[in-house]
């Protein structure tokens, strides 16, 4: 069975909605900043997408822009104004930043409490820790709320995560096992997929390699998750699971586009609220 990313998405964003709503009839008005320093297209891009997103659920954006050449000392000031600013409940900070800016020290100066995008490591540690005032990265958070979806409990189940990124992998095997899953994390030096991967009943793939996981790597009926975004020589869009072969022996699988990239942008969104209600205690 295919999983459509966007049937979840839109449960997900009706959901916000309502939660927006309540928040504004208290007063309260969900708001994130989305940071950009200097003019790199992917970042524009990004922004612009995410800006429509959480629009999309009633959140008010602030969109903050920065030359390309400001100095860390000056953008650290502006920084911590935002940072500061008890009308702003989420921060995204666009990335890449510019070369000549230390973009670790500048995510170890995100609020913890507004980082929606999870780049302070003091998330990183929250979210090992189980702490529920963490924000997770969203992807790898987005992969746990397409397998809930399902119904499906992760307690004893055995998964298996294709990539150790800090972005992906690593916190997805972090939420794992938050949730008494049994993990096996593979990543580049792996030297068999297919043994660690073929007795697995959910096999999360994050390596960036399209075509890395075909139906020999798999056990019939798994529930299959890509992660992956390759663009082709046609300049379409591929993941990293071999889909035509894989969708055959799979009980679910995600594909791609339209698979776990579009519940990223609604886990987000969902940050964002989730801000708002920690401050407030609402
Ligand atoms: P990354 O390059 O930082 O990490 C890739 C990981 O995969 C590494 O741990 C590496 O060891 C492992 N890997 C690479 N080749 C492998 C192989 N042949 N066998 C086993 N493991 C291998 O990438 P990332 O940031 O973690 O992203 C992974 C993929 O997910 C990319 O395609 C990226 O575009 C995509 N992505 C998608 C979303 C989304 O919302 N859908 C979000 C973030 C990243």
């Amino acid at each position: 069975m295919v999983i459509k990313g966007s049937d979840i998405a839109r449960q997900m964003e009706k959901n916000l909605r309502q939660e927006v709503t309540r928040l504004k009839e208290r007063k309260i008005m969900p708001t994130a900043a989305i940071v950009r320093v200097g003019e790199n297209p992917s970042c524009i891009v990004y922004g612009r997408s995410a800006e429509k997103k959480l629009e999309a659920v009633g959140i008010s954006v602030r969109r903050v822009a920065f030359p390309g050449d400001i100095a860390q000392g000056a953008f650290m000031e502006e920084f911590k104004k935002i940072n500061n600013d008890p009308e702003i409940h989420g921060i995204l900070l666009l990335r890449p930043l510019p070369l000549h800016l230390d973009e670790k020290a500048i995510s170890a100066e995100v609020n913890p409490l507004k980082d929606v995008d999870a780049i302070s490591p003091m998330n990183m540690y929250k979210v090992m820790a189980g702490d529920i005032t963490a924000f997770s990265p969203c992807t790898p958070e987005a992969v746990i709320d397409i397998i809930d979806y399902l119904g499906i409990g992760l307690e004893g189940k055995k998964v298996a995560i294709m990539g150790a990124s800090m972005v992906v992998g690593l916190p997805l095997f972090l939420l794992m096992l938050n949730r008494n899953a049994t993990c096996v994390q593979c990543h580049i030096h792996t030297k068999d997929l297919a043994k660690e991967c073929g007795d697995a009943e959910i096999v999360v793939v994050a390596a960036g390699k399209r075509g890395l996981i075909r139906s020999e790597h798999i056990a019939p009926r798994a529930i299959v998750i890509d992660v992956g975004i390759n663009v082709g020589e046609d300049g379409r869009l591929y993941g990293d699971v071999s889909f035509e072969e894989v969708v055959l022996k799979a009980g679910y699988i995600t594909p791609v586009p339209g698979g776990v990239g579009a519940v990223t942008s609604a886990v987000l969104a969902s940050h964002v609220v989730k801000a708002a209600k920690m401050l407030y205690a609402v």
